[in-house]
């Protein structure tokens, strides 16, 4: 049965108030996007206060046949919160509560819009951490974590989101209200909290989740290794792990992004660097030492040009700023990126980033790189103004070569980002039509009717990169900024 529009904002308001109910064009245009590169408004936004408010709007969704997305926090690289085939955007933002800490089990219950970083800070005051830390963790949700099973640079030693997420609470299409998992490391039957975990916001809406806490290390050591080239670099990488020890974190920040990050800030990286490589221990402080013992020698292998260790937790904290801050500062060198996730068996990336290379002069596109090295976890940011004409067409087609590239060197379409909007025509570079046609019926089995995040994943259905942008761009005007 239809739904008038009229008669839809009443029947949402009922559910979760009129003033939580957002349909005015200048209102829906702050949910128009995500951290990527494609924008779509959707028809109208919901900021539910509960899960039962959840059940009720999905339940709504469902017997009209509208479709539904979740948004967390809005900084997904992949289209994944954009409402391409407009419908309801459930936007989490007021389900933000921490609802237990305990330090005996060793985990937390959040709801889905807690930022990453309030919980990782809260539970260092009991001593013990949230190992995922992506990137943006100072903006983005444990929700938005759990749909895109992210990533982060101490991911290398401690795994990713799936790794720390115990049990979830989920709504799925018709309403109801399920718990997948449980609140310990073992569940019985199949793992649907696995399958739940980096499903793109396709099989439901996460309204709560239990995560596993770590303790928090006694001793941590941040390196910066400095390098004259990115390919020396990548070799130390190798050379590290190669030497039997896994650090916590290894990312690596290449000179273009240096440049950028340093007008910014002082993050203490060299100007005159070819790549920086960061490289963080933990431990005991014995441990800690026998790893710096290793790392070291690692690094002047490699031809560092030099070594220095982090003096206290400011200057720890300085060298992290850099690199967590490098997206950002990225705009200092260019209206827009395009940060293109891909990912390579680690003794690849110095081939791999030669190729990148080769794809910067083709197209005449700077691109920074700035990467979770470890993990082999490549993040070519290309750098373009998208108010110029066929710029943005231009960018997307040197994106695909470079998701080719990774695939060709025995890598993948994303290291942590997703699939979404954004990659869904790679797909078949990498699975067959029967592999995709099996994904499918395992979201059938959450999903039967597809309502939620439609469009996404699967090729076919809009694209919105190649119409929306360009018509955004004329509609500001020429020399406007979009
Ligand atoms: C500067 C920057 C750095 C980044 N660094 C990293 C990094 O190091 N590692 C990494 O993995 N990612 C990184 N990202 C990407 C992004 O932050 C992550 O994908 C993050 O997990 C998205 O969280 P969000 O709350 O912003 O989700 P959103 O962007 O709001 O949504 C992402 C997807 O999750 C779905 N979703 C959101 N909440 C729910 C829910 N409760 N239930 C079901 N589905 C839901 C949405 O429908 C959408 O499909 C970075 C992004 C930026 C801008």
């Amino acid at each position: 049965m239809s739904l008038g529009a009229r008669q839809l904002l009443r029947e949402l308001g009922k559910i979760v108030g009129r003033d939580n109910v957002l349909h005015h064009p200048e209102d829906l245009l702050v949910y128009e996007y995500d951290g990527s590169i494609d924008r779509s408004v959707p028809q109208v936004v919901v900021l539910p206060a509960n899960t039962e408010e959840v059940s009720r709007l999905v339940a709504l969704g469902y017997r009209h046949g509208i479709p539904i997305v979740g948004r967390g926090s809005g900084t997904g690289l992949s289209g994944g919160a954009i409402a391409v085939m407009g419908g309801i955007q459930i936007a989490l933002a007021r389900m933000n509560r921490i609802l237990e800490v305990n330090r005996e089990d060793r985990l937390a219950t959040v709801q889905p819009a807690v930022i990453n970083l309030n919980l990782d800070n809260r539970v260092r005051q009991s001593g013990m951490r949230y190992a995922p830390d992506p990137s943006s963790q100072r903006a983005c949700s444990i929700g938005g974590n759990v749909a895109e099973n992210a990533g982060g640079p101490h991911c290398l030693a401690y795994g990713v989101t799936t790794n720390h997420v115990l049990g979830l609470e989920v709504v799925l299409e018709d309403g109801s209200i399920e718990r997948l998992g449980s609140r310990t490391r073992e569940a019985l039957g199949y793992d649907l909290r696995g399958a739940f975990v980096g499903s793109e916001g396709t099989f439901g809406i996460a309204t709560t989740a239990t995560v596993r806490l770590l303790p928090a290390p006694p001793a941590v050591k941040t390196f910066q290794g400095v390098f004259t080239d990115v390919p020396s670099a990548c070799n130390a990488v190798s050379a590290i792990i190669g030497r039997g020890i896994v650090p916590a974190a290894m990312e690596m920040v290449d000179a273009l992004t240096i440049k950028a990050v340093q007008s910014v800030m002082d993050a203490g990286y060299p100007d005159s660097a070819g790549a920086v490589l960061l490289i963080e221990v933990e431990g005991t402080a014995d441990e800690v030492d026998e790893l710096e013992a290793e790392v070291r020698p690692a690094l002047h292998d490699a031809r560092s040009t030099d070594v220095r260790a982090a003096t206290d937790a400011a200057d720890r904290d300085r060298l992290w700023s850099g690199r967590k801050g490098a997206l950002g500062a990225l705009g200092s060198l260019a209206p827009n990126y395009y940060l293109v996730d891909g990912v390579v068996p680690r003794t690849q990336l110095a081939a791999v980033l030669e190729k990148v290379e080769e794809i910067s002069k083709e197209y005449r596109f700077p691109i920074a790189n700035v990467f979770h090295a470890g993990d082999g976890n490549l993040h070519p940011c290309i750098l373009f103004d998208e108010r110029r004409e066929g710029e943005l067409e231009r960018v997307t087609e040197a994106g695909g070569e470079l998701l080719k590239i990774c695939v060709d060197a025995g890598g993948t379409l994303s290291g942590e980002h997703g699939i979404g909007l954004e990659k869904k025509a790679y797909m078949p570079l990498v699975f067959t039509d029967n592999d995709m046609e099996t994904m499918l019926k395992v979201r059938q089995a959450f999903a039967p009717n597809g309502t939620f995040n439609p469009g996404k994943i699967f090729p076919g259905g809009p694209e919105l990169t190649h119409n929306i942008q360009p018509q955004a761009v004329a509609m500001a005007g020429p020399g406007a900024y979009v």
